[in-house]
């Protein structure tokens, strides 16, 4: 995907700035054109394994994808003609981190601090290209500001996505959430057959209280779900908590997931089956990108296209926010 350990503060920016307009494919702009229409609701992507758990979770339709990344255009527009001095775009930064631990009245899913230091640094790790020398840095850096701690056998069991109406995310996540857009706020419970999820930075408009990660607390390091439990799923929902699609997002169409330097993937990936390659186009699939559905063991890198797309992201919904 690319060679060297980089970031990329203001490729996209200066597209847009130098040209106007905004194409996508062939060159660094990671974001696609598509229509205007403001998402009302809350969007939100999660990390499951493929076939065994039956269907991947809140996958976006072509259309949802298409108005984010036109909601996201726009605002990247209005950044770049607000701006004199590109080295102004986003380069990273702090970001603040509340973790919330629920557990049942048994007391499952508690955890230590020891432990929740380690996911910490794990999600710094991702975020710093640690992993990888064809990682990029992003510059983002997760510091844990508050840990809180509930005991709650409805919080912990019956948080799930696919709820319509989302009535115990929605209590238990406005009950406890804390800060603003730029702070990140993880609640860990027992998921039903998927790892994690997340929303969308377009969705925190609407939707404030809704806003943040969820994750199973296995996946943390330590856990017991093999395979995925070195706690890469809280780097996997972040990166969609940053404004990231899955690599495998629009399959083998010419848009995929809006990014660049991320090959064109038709499947999400299960293991880490290296040489895998199910599109026509150039590139074997990106099974070792944080976005895709891989091992943990598999995951190690963001690409410098995405960064783009994360400070883009960044800028345009929550820093300041
Ligand atoms: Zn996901």
């Amino acid at each position: 995907m690319f060679s060297s350990k980089k970031r990329v503060p203001a490729a996209f920016a200066a597209t847009v700035l130098a040209a106007g307009a905004v194409t996508l494919l062939g060159g660094s702009p990671a974001i696609a054109a598509a229509g205007s229409v403001e998402c009302a609701d809350v969007h939100s992507a999660a990390r499951a394994l493929p076939g065994s758990h039956g269907k991947e979770h809140n996958e976006l339709s072509d259309a949802e994808v298409a108005r984010m990344n036109a909601d996201l255009l726009t605002k990247v527009k209005q950044q770049a003609s607000a701006r004199t001095d590109l080295s102004a775009l986003a380069t990273g930064g702090t970001i603040n981190v509340v973790f919330h631990i629920v557990q049942n009245s048994s007391g499952t899913g508690a955890m230590s601090d020891a432990t929740i230091a380690k996911q910490i640094k794990v999600l710094n790790d991702g975020f710093g290209g640690a992993e990888s020398t064809a990682a990029a840095n992003t510059g983002f850096k997760f510091v844990l500001q508050q840990t809180k701690r509930y005991t709650n056998d409805t919080w912990f069991t019956s948080v799930n996505p696919d709820d319509a109406n989302a009535t115990v995310e929605r209590d238990m996540k406005s009950k406890t959430r804390v800060g603003s857009a730029s702070t990140l706020n993880v609640w860990s419970v027992d998921l039903p057959d998927l790892f994690g999820f997340a929303t969308f930075p377009n969705s925190y408009k609407s939707a404030p209280e809704m806003d943040g990660v969820v994750i199973d607390y296995d996946t943390v390091p330590g856990g017991v779900t093999a395979n995925f439990n070195l706690g890469k799923t809280l780097t996997h929902e972040t990166g969609h908590w940053m404004g990231l699609f899955h690599t495998f997002q629009g399959g083998c169409s010419s848009t995929n997931d809006g990014v660049a330097d991320t090959p064109a993937q038709k499947t999400s990936t299960s293991g880490c089956p290296e040489g895998k390659d199910t599109c026509p186009a150039p590139g074997v699939d990106p099974i070792h990108n944080y976005m895709d559905y891989s091992y943990d063991g598999c995951y190690n890198q963001f690409t410098p296209g995405q960064n783009t797309r994360m400070q883009s992201a960044w800028t345009a919904y929550r820093s300041g926010k």
